[in-house]
């Protein structure tokens, strides 16, 4: 029997003896335990399950079950230029994507990029991703992103955006209300948000975009608190105008001050949190630690695979880290020790999940495994790996050991979309045809010299240091001896 053939679509699926993760307010951890999914539903969890007739066992044994995983902010259509920007920082993407290379990008290069962004997201468990599409120059790129999305099996929220114009503008147009009539039906499976920033001009220009999302009844998604772009300016005049609420999401929010926090913190909104990106591109330091203290809701995302990885293993380890690595700092100028970590293994998986579901406002039925709500649903396991055991600490192993090619089985919507770590209904192929045609308009319309250097950003000089001991014989014989060598 095929695989498809064994999963198909309609038939009940078991996973039997797992280590499971129910993400429940008592952080449980449930071994020996199965997960009877019956159509798009979770309908059991417990030991020795009774299951119906038919129904598709996997074997969990040895392996960990947990919610799918939930991306908050990624732009899948820059995932057609994988890894171009490795060593950009925020300065390189502003001028690369928004004001040269971001224009070039037509309709069928937006579907390529979201097309391989949404299979990458499946492939790591990542079964809900909200695609940050602010590179919608017009509707026929928003049915494009639509179009892709549709054709892969995940779960995933457009949120709307044009960099090229100003929010106010595009939000009014006839075609753009149009669109939102034609594509977002409010299916289970293709959400919908606006996404744009919050300069900090006085005069408040976003008004108009804040006004057209109340309307629809839609949340606003925005970069805020990145450092030479947005800021507490912005953060006052969303707050004074109303515009600050519960499903709002603070994208980064990594360079602003208390008074932002306290206001994110009272109106309920919650903070998405990019380390990977933030600790390179220079939004500000990943402020895990710092909102902590506030008490406002976080989720995890990835930002955009021009430069990082895809999957949220890497998103809960840097997290981690960044969040540790502050902690022991900020003590150490005080001459004090940290002795006890305050971020956790579980917290991060935590916010892995179901801050996600949090964040977009579906808790109900997302990021938790519990009778009733949706089945999405992810089993690490991998049995020739000498990383799956011993699985003493399933949160650590899932924060820190773990790892996309440890993803054995994927569940969206009660449906399996990969299973013994092969991809199941998904024409990888296609899409790689598909990037590759993008790559090549864009290279050849670029030109291979702005292509090239493009990718290789200039690297500053380092001047050495005078090293006073530099001036012993040591070191003129190695040097000598070095020179020699040469
Ligand atoms: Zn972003």
């Amino acid at each position: 029997m095929s695989e498809q053939t064994r999963f198909e679509p309609g038939r009940p699926v078991a996973l039997r003896g797992g280590t499971v993760l129910p993400m429940d307010d008592g952080r449980r951890v449930l071994t020996g335990t199965d997960v009877l999914v019956v159509g798009d539903r979770i309908a059991a969890v417990g030991p020795g399950l009774p299951v119906p007739d038919g129904t598709a066992e996997i074997d969990a044994t040895d392996g960990i079950v947990m919610p799918g995983m939930i991306d908050t902010h990624r732009h899948m259509w820059q995932t057609a230029m994988r890894g171009y920007g490795a060593d950009w920082t925020l300065t390189q993407y502003f001028v690369w994507y928004y004001l040269e290379h971001g224009k070039l990008f037509r309709p069928e290069d937006v579907h390529a990029g979201n097309v391989l962004a949404a299979i990458e997201a499946l492939d790591a468990g990542v079964t809900t991703v909200v695609d940050w599409s602010h590179g919608l120059q017009t509707v026929d790129h928003a049915d494009a992103a639509v179009d892709a999305l549709r054709s892969v099996p995940g779960r995933f929220v457009l949120a709307y955006g044009n960099i090229q114009r100003a929010p106010a503008e595009w939000t009014a147009a006839p075609e753009f209300r149009d669109f939102v009539r034609r594509r977002i039906t409010g299916d289970d499976m293709l959400g919908f948000q606006l996404a744009f920033d919050v300069t900090g001009d006085p005069s408040f220009p976003e008004r108009a975009a804040f006004e057209v999302a109340r309307e629809l009844g839609v949340a606003v998604t925005t970069h805020a608190g990145v450092w030479g772009a947005t800021g507490d300016d912005g953060i006052r005049l969303m707050h004074d105008h109303g515009f600050m609420n519960a499903e709002t999401v603070y994208v980064h929010a990594a360079s602003l001050s208390a008074d932002s926090y306290h206001r994110i913190a009272a109106t309920g909104g919650s903070i998405s949190i990019s380390t990977e990106s933030e600790q390179s591109a220079g939004q500000g330091y990943p402020p895990t630690w710092a909102i902590r203290a506030h008490g406002i809701p976080v989720s995890l995302s990835m930002d955009t695979s021009v430069w990082w990885s895809g999957d949220l293993f890497s998103a809960m380890r840097t997290t981690l880290g960044a969040d540790r690595s502050r902690e022991h700092m900020e003590a150490h100028a005080k001459g004090d020790t940290v002795t006890h970590c305050s971020l956790r293994a579980d917290q991060v998986v935590d916010w892995a999940t179901r801050g996600g579901a949090r964040a977009l406002g579906r808790d109900d039925e997302l990021g938790a495994l519990e009778v009733g709500r949706k089945a999405d649903i992810v089993l690490i396991k991998n049995e020739h790996s000498p990383v799956s055991f011993p699985l003493l600490n399933p949160y650590g192993h899932v924060a820190f050991q773990a790892q996309r090619g440890d993803v054995h089985t994927v569940l969206v919507n009660g449906r399996v979309v990969k299973h013994e770590h092969r991809l199941l209904g998904v024409d990888l192929a296609a899409a790689r045809g598909q990037v590759e045609r993008t790559v090549d308009h864009l290279r050849t319309t670029m030109g291979e010299e702005a292509w090239r250097q493009g990718m290789n950003p200039d690297v500053p000089q380092t001047t050495l240091l005078d090293n006073p001991y530099t001036y012993t014989d040591y070191h003129s014989d190695s040097t000598h001896t070095r020179r020699e060598s040469e």
